[in-house]
């Protein structure tokens, strides 16, 4: 019988986390079981700082960026001594279950807890990168993709006014997802992205074309590509065509945060409800997810197994309309 759960934000903030948050406080309080929210990520669990999440702590959090919990990357977890201290403070509160709103590296952490504790564990992919296995959506992804393509509207402005060639590097480490969908949305010129191979060739004998012209251009780097940052790719193209002028642009943090879109509210109150609902179910070692707008089960295991391959559909619209 379930009836206390902690809950926990790990690895980076996303918006939509507080409105996931919201989901599965009021679902579990209706289901008759207790929530302790713990504090910064696995290090909350370490050190035992936690509060009481009842029904009206997370009222208003749908519309709120960021976690209100807060979040951490905690190098104490990755360690058995660390982990065996969250172990304690788990057995301290008598918790049965444990939701854990994070991307790959949180749910790499909650296989090896689960690997030395009995507990029920449900994973919700948080992560502005949507680059989990298993699941179309993660929470996080259309708030950043919309403040990514906001981004690129306004650098378009400015690249027509001056006829100017802008490289604009937008995050995912080791995922273009957010790279391709703001290239496609934002109408750029060319993409670069880790899992799009000869790009950097493709985009330089595309470039020859480009010598002639006075237009404005827009390249999007995905932060993990591997010819570097955007500064450094300017760089490699100012050396192969010195009379072309580039401007660089890395947006950062700015993707991150910020009032959730309402698509991600809608999705992470899907995905709270729906994790409370696989608890009592009796489910444990898995990440809830979305595929073709309905809620779904993966395995952890194969939830970080690989990344996602980038949608083939988004991938041959882009070559066709960039040309
Ligand atoms: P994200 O969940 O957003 O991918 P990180 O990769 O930073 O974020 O991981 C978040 C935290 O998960 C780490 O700081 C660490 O505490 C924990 N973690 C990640 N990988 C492992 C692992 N292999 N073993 C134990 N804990 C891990």
């Amino acid at each position: 019988m379930i009836r206390r759960i902690g809950l926990l934000c790990s690895g980076g903030d996303a918006p939509g986390m507080n409105a996931c948050i919201r989901a599965v406080v009021r679902s579990a309080i209706d289901a008759k079981i207790e929530v302790i929210g713990f504090y910064n990520g696995y290090e909350g669990l370490i050190h035992n700082t936690f509060c009481m999440l009842r029904s009206e702590t997370v009222s208003g959090w749908s519309a709120r960026g960021g976690t209100l919990l807060k979040t951490a990357r905690s190098a104490a977890f990755k360690t058995p001594q660390g982990r065996l201290k969250a172990i304690q403070t788990l057995q301290l509160h008598n918790l049965q279950g444990l939701i854990i709103l994070g991307g790959d590296g949180s749910f790499k952490g909650a296989q090896a807890l689960l690997n030395e504790h009995a507990i029920a564990v449900i994973g919700i992919p948080c992560t502005i990168d949507n680059d989990l296995n298993g699941t179309d959506y993660t929470i996080g992804f259309d708030t950043a993709l919309n403040t990514a393509v906001e981004a690129i509207d306004r650098i378009r402005d400015t690249a027509e006014s001056h006829d100017r060639i802008f490289l604009i590097e937008l995050m995912g480490r080791d995922s273009g997802q957010l790279a391709l969908h703001a290239a496609l949305s934002g109408g750029a010129e060319a993409i670069l992205v880790p899992e799009l191979k000869n790009d950097f060739e493709q985009l330089v004998a595309r470039m020859q074309n480009w010598r002639s012209s006075k237009s404005s251009k827009i390249i999007i780097v995905g932060e993990g590509d591997e010819h570097g940052g955007a500064l450094n790719i300017a760089n490699q193209l100012k050396s192969i065509f010195p009379a072309l002028e580039f401007r660089v642009s890395v947006l950062g943090h700015i993707q991150r945060g910020g009032v959730p879109s309402a698509i991600e509210r809608i999705n992470a109150h899907v995905l709270g409800v729906y994790a409370i609902k696989q608890l009592l179910a009796g489910q444990t070692r898995i990440m809830v997810g979305l595929k073709n707008q309905s809620p779904c089960c993966i395995d952890l295991s194969e939830a970080v197994k690989r990344k996602p391959e980038l949608n083939s559909v988004l991938i041959e619209t882009f070559n066709c309309i960039s040309q």
